[in-house]
This record gives C-alpha cells, structure tokens and sequence, in this order.
C-alpha cells in the first residue's frame, strides 16, 4: 500500500513509534482515505512539536529586504523563504457563462458545493427525494456525488462530456493510474452508471439538444469539473494565475 510506504521512508515522520500503523490493511489493494487520517494527524502533531509553528490563515505576502511579509488575519510574519502549499478550490461555474457547454443551462439553479456533496451526512440535510439534481462532470468525484445522491434518493441527471474510462490494473502498471476510476467509484460506475443504470439515474451527453430538455426538469445542480490553483493569496510582484505548469514557477 502506498500510504505504508510513503509514511516508512521518511525518517522524520517517526512512523515506527506511531500508534495507528496501517498494517491490518492489504497491502495490494486501494483503501479508504479515511484510513490515513489518524497516522497523519499523529505525525503532524509530532512534527509540530519540532518547529514554531503559527497557525493562520495567509492573506498577503509582500517582499522586503530580507525576505518576506507576510499578513494573516491575526498575525503579522517575517521570513526568508516561502513554500507555497495552498492546494486548490473547485472550478465553479456561473449561470450566466458564455461557455458554449454550460450555457444550455438556461437557468439558474442553486448549486451545492462540492464539499457538501461529497459529504453523505451534510448532502443528507441539504437535498431531499423529491429533488432532482444536475450532476456536471463523470470522474471520479462525480461518481462519488451521484452515489451520494442516489442513496438519498434523489433523482439525478448526471452530464458528461466524456465516457466513463476505468484504471486498468497491469502486472506492473497501471493504464489511466491518474484518470481512470478506481476503487469504490469504479465498483459503484460499472454497477449503477454504465451498461446498466441505477433506476433514478438519467445520462446524457452535455452538449446534446437532450441535455437542455433535462436540465429544464432539474430544481439544483452539483459542479464536479475539476480544480483550479487556489488564487486567494495577493502576493507581491508575482501573478499568481500566472505560472510554468512544470515547475511551478
Ligand atoms: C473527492 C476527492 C478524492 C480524492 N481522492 C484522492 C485519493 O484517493 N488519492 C490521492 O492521492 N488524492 C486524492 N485526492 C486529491 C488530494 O486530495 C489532493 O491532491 C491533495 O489534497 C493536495 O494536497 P495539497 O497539500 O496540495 O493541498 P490541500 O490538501 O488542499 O491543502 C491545502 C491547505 O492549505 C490551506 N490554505 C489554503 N489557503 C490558505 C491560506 N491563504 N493561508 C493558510 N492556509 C491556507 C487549506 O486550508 C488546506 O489545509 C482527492 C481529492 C478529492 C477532492
């Protein structure tokens, strides 16, 4: 299992000493991420005990003769370098977009967040049976969100621009290791999503006449079309939207 060993080889992570080893799990197949919450809290909690650490929220970040500024809410810092490590926010869409695909959607519909879609008890207190929802995209968080839905059971219109494409595991590769479905998402894709449909589940290719049609029957949409770099920090001299995809820079 590749958490194993990610968490074996770096010396720092003191991993041997950690409480919650993952041994029990099989070390050749996917597991659930939940299972590395609780080794990774106890290794960060160890490290943080190593270093000042000062916990906030970053807002703007100037230079200055030796190196940084940095303003948070509560805080304000100095230093020499930086590590930008800031992750990314989900690419949303607005009703009133001109993109071509997006705008068959001629109304606007409240749209749920991602956070809450793939959240069973959050979406549980958001949706009820009697909606019918627009679900964007067909990797894997789509998949997951249409799950969700479905066992809440909601009606869904899932839209798609592409087919359903699955991990193809090899002695020793795997073919579409990065897009192609795995795990619980491929299992539930092929059973409820693919030859055979789930009975409140309707697919329809985004860009078709009958797309529009679908969507006038919807009452809320989920947004599940990927990630963008997350742009809320100013900084200084530096366009952040602006960077080389291969080093970062
Ligand atoms: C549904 C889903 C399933 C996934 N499944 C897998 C999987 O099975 N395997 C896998 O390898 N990957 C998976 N991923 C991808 C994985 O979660 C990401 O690749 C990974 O979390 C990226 O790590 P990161 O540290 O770059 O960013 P993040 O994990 O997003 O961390 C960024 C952190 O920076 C903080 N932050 C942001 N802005 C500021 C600021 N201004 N000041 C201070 N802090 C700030 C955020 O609060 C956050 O804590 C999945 C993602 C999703 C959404």
């Amino acid at each position: 299992m590749l958490f194993e060993k990610i968490l074996q080889v770096a010396v720092a992570f003191n991993y041997k000493n950690c409480p919650y080893q993952l041994d029990h799990l099989d070390g050749h197949a996917t597991c659930l991420l939940s299972e590395v919450v609780k080794p990774l809290q106890w290794i960060t909690e160890q490290l943080m005990k190593q270093v000042i650490i000062v916990r906030d929220v970053a807002i703007e970040l100037n230079r200055n003769k030796s190196g940084w500024e940095i303003i948070c809410r509560d805080y304000k810092l100095v230093s020499k370098n930086i590590i930008l490590a800031h992750g990314a926010e989900e690419n949303i869409i607005s009703p009133t977009s001109t993109s071509t695909s997006i705008s068959i959607s001629s109304k606007a519909l409240p749209s749920l967040n991602m956070t809450t879609a793939l959240n069973p008890e959050l979406l549980a207190k958001t949706v009820s049976s009697e909606d019918i929802i627009a679900v964007y995209g067909a990797p894997h968080s789509a998949v997951l969100i249409v799950k969700n839905l479905l066992d809440l059971d909601c009606s869904v219109i899932n839209l798609y621009r592409h087919p359903l494409k699955y991990a193809i595991y090899q002695q020793d590769h795997i073919i579409y290791d990065n897009t192609g479905l795995k795990a619980l998402a491929a299992q539930y894709a092929k059973q409820h999503m693919d030859t055979q449909l789930h009975p409140k589940l309707t697919r329809c290719y985004l860009e078709s006449d009958q797309a529009k049609n679908l969507l006038s029957t919807a009452n809320k949409t989920v947004y599940a079309i990927g990630f963008h770099a997350n742009y809320s920090l100013t900084i200084e001299g530096v366009d952040i939207k602006n960077y080389d995809v291969h080093t970062g820079i």
